[in-house]
């Protein structure tokens, strides 16, 4: 068995369940007593804290969605005195009012160590050197991983975003051995170094940390033989701290929650009740042990499931599945209902395939048109017309056997697409734009 970061990293069951109970109706005092927001929100429901009992008692607390979370911006869901805070951040939503969370130091010691168990969990140690290729700044993907790597006593670089030549002298100069990169950007620099006539195959790195985004096991597995390392899965969101509420053990087969911080669930996003296990819904989660600013029954909009049954790695935390889409990114086109993850199935199945694809959603005056635009490797945009001609073809009757619709498909030239700074966007709907 590996050895543990901490002693909850290998509760029981019994240990895990008992200690959310004690937590939940101590979180559920806290929040009666500090937050006028969730006071109301519990008397309504008829919670009090005494009434908590067990972890069941959770179905009956109302849920907290994120406009819940914008009209108490910016920090009225604080519920310890402000010259406690000592950190902010941001949720990366583009639209609108932005969600802020507070942390004190007590705070951002919990998640520092959370972190540090996620990449000890996977052979991380204090002889590896870790570089942090996100964003820094308010995105939690770079202070909140950069912390859990130190914790852990790796030399940590905190190289940030982009930067191709950059990151690979840092690369080189420091052996670095182990990265945390998004998925979008980990093939862009893989796919670039081999433009450039490197090998990256070569590079002193043997794990990369991934995550922030969705994508899926084939897009996993182009990353790894790419880099000849191993690729973890890492899923947070800001309102849970960030980085090290889901992380994948070596098994690579689901991301264990550390239900000793977080209390998850898995809701039908229609009823709001729970599903059967293995069946796909909405993560519902609930901040078991922050201090500064609470937060009970976040809808997350993130579709998963829990794994039943126990990993091999003898960790009994639960395991949740690769994220298979957002409930708000689910597209509707001509009648059908898709999401952009479906499609990434289907072209990373390609081997011509490049490292950048662009879905939109366009209205060509008889309805919606669905036009998937892929980057295609270097060498086999040379090919003739009819090759090309011949893989467009197969890679639109491949998708409409998958969503249904039959879609344009653009083979493109290699670095056409556009490539944000922080996460990717794989989805543009241009209907109504001209
Ligand atoms: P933010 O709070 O801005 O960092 O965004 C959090 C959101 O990023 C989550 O709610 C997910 O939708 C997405 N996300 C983060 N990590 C992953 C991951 N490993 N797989 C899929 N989606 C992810
Ligand atoms: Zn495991």
């Amino acid at each position: 068995m590996d050895k543990a970061y901490d002693a909850a990293e290998f509760w029981s069951r019994d240990q895990i369940e008992a200690t959310q109970a004690v937590r939940l109706k101590n979180v559920v005092t806290r929040v009666w007593n500090g937050s006028p927001f969730y006071r109301k929100r519990l008397e309504e429901a008829g919670v009090t804290p005494e009434s908590i009992r067990s972890i069941a008692d959770i179905e009956r607390i109302p849920f907290t969605t994120k406009d819940d979370l914008r009209s108490q911006y910016p920090l009225n869901l604080v519920i310890v005195p402000h010259s406690k805070l000592v950190r902010m951040h941001c949720s990366s939503g583009t639209t609108g009012t932005p969600t802020a969370i507070a942390h004190t130091q007590n705070d951002l010691n919990v998640w520092a160590d959370l972190m540090a168990r996620c990449l000890h969990m996977v052979g991380v140690t204090r002889d590896d050197v870790f570089q942090n290729m996100s964003g820094y700044g308010l995105f939690t993907g770079g202070l909140g991983i950069h912390a859990g790597a130190e914790r852990l006593g790796c030399m940590t670089i905190p190289a940030g975003a982009g930067n191709t030549k950059r990151q690979i002298k840092l690369v080189k100069d420091f052996k670095t051995t182990v990265a945390h990169i998004l998925p979008s950007y980990a093939l862009i620099l893989g796919e670039r170094l081999r433009e450039m006539g490197e090998d990256p195959r070569k590079l002193p790195l043997r794990i990369a940390v991934v995550g922030a985004e969705p994508y899926t096991e084939g897009f996993r597995k182009r990353i790894e033989d790419l880099f000849d390392m191993k690729v973890y899965n890492s899923y947070g969101l800001s309102e849970m701290n960030g980085p090290s509420v889901g992380f994948e053990c070596r098994e690579q087969n689901g991301l264990h929650i550390w239900e000793d911080a977080y209390l998850a669930e898995i809701v039908d996003p229609a009823t709001g009740r729970h599903v059967q296990p293995g069946e796909v819904g909405e993560l519902v989660m609930t901040t078991l042990v922050r201090e500064g600013m609470p937060i009970l029954r976040y809808r997350t909009r993130d579709l998963t499931t829990f794994i039943p049954g126990e990993c091999p790695c003898g960790r009994r935390h639960m395991r949740m599945g690769r994220i298979v889409g957002r409930a708000d990114d689910m597209f509707i086109c001509k009648g059908v209902n898709i999401y952009p993850q479906q499609i990434e199935d289907v072209i990373m199945q390609f081997k011509e395939v490049g490292k950048n694809y662009l879905i939109t959603l366009e209205d060509d005056g008889l309805g919606d048109l669905l036009r998937v635009k892929v980057e295609i490797r270097e060498e086999c945009f040379v090919e003739d017309m009819r090759a090309l001609q011949g893989l467009q073809q197969r890679i639109a009757r491949r998708l409409k056997d998958e969503i249904l619709v039959t879609p344009k498909v653009d083979l493109v030239q290699s670095n056409s697409l556009p490539v944000p700074e922080g996460k990717a966007v794989r989805f543009k709907d241009l209907r109504g734009e001209k």
